[in-house]
């Protein structure tokens, strides 16, 4: 069996299989996709140290450095569940079971997609996420934020601060968002909110242009140009595959502690995947490091 299991292969896995390896235990990682989030993403601005990178260039440097351990890597391998015997056994899909004396979870999130032509196509070239990573890219121009609740109004606000104006398109009648942010929201002199109407199509040529949307109560289309897209209506952890072994908020997020540690016994979680409140590359590795090194304290107490 593995000392340390890490189950994902995104910055905060690789970060807490180095951590682990570090420490000349027996460490293994799973991953479908090593890399994760890391190779969809084009410009990196703020991992700190780093200037600027881009997504897949990180990810091969990440994946270089995991390779300088030895670490026992198993990739596109895609885990279905996690069950505690007398080793924590994690079944993968191809049926083979990994046993170990510790695991940390480390699959990460995907942000949920609108669904609308243009939103695929123009990723990266006007259609974005993350508002902390790429909101500078749109400095002086018009943005639209797709979605009313917490994280959409969070985004609105922030980006006010950054571009010349932001459109929040809400599909429901009204902004599902606390009361502070939606005041804090309305007191800004470059923000419009339009409620009750529904994303179309996000236009453009080589990059976005504009937006198209259905006016609910109407059924009036209206188009609006402008230079970028934040899609703000959910980050979806990668955690179904635990069933009701882990807890989970329910959003889905692994509840962890100060260590990194979950409800089950030699069980980790880091990163995205997790409760913490802020998801960056940056936080996941310093996360993944953290359950590392709790793993590493839970096996010399145990
Ligand atoms: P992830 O990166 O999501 O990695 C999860 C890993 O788990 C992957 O290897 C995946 O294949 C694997 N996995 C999932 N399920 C299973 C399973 N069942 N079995 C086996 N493996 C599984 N952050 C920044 O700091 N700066 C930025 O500029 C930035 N830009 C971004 C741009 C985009 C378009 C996106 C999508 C995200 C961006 N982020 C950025 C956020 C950042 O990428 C994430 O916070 C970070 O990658 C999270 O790392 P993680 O390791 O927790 O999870």
């Amino acid at each position: 069996p593995f000392d340390v299991l890490v189950v994902g292969g995104g910055p905060a896995g690789a970060s807490a299989a180095i951590y682990a390896a570090r420490k000349g235990i027996r460490t293994g990682i799973v991953a479908e996709r090593f890399g994760g989030q890391v190779l969809d993403t084009l410009g990196i601005e703020n991992f700190i140290g780093v200037k600027y990178t881009e997504g897949p260039k990180l990810a091969a440097t990440i994946e270089e450095h995991v390779k300088e351990y030895n670490i026992d890597i198993m990739k596109t391998q895609r885990a279905k569940s996690l069950q505690k015997r007398d080793f924590i056994e994690v079944e993968l899909e191809n049926g083979a079971v990994l046993k170990s004396k510790t695991v940390i979870i480390s699959t990460g999130a995907r942000w949920r997609n609108v669904g609308v032509p243009g939103e695929a196509e123009y990723k990266n070239k006007g259609v974005a996420y993350c508002p902390h990573c790429d909101g500078p890219l749109f400095t002086g121009k018009h943005v639209a934020v797709i979605g009313g609740g917490n994280s959409g109004i969070e985004a609105a606000i922030d980006l006010a601060g950054i571009v010349k104006h932001v459109t929040v398109l809400e599909f429901m009648p009204e902004l599902k968002a606390d009361a502070v942010l939606q005041d804090r929201l309305y007191s800004l002199p470059n923000v419009t909110v339009l409620k009750n109407v529904q994303t179309k199509e996000i236009t453009g040529d080589d990059k976005v242009n504009g937006i198209t949307y259905i006016e609910r109560d109407t059924g009036a289309e209206q188009h609006i140009e402008l230079q970028g897209v934040f899609v703000q209506i959910g980050l979806v952890p990668n955690t179904d595959w635990l069933g009701d072994t882990v807890e989970r908020t329910r959003f889905g997020e692994i509840v962890v502690d100060r260590h990194g540690a979950t409800n089950v016994p030699g069980v980790f979680a880091a990163g995205d995947c997790t409760d913490s409140p802020y998801k960056q590359i940056i936080i996941s590795m310093g996360s993944g490091a953290n359950a590392a090194l709790g793993a590493f304290d839970y096996l010399i107490r145990n």
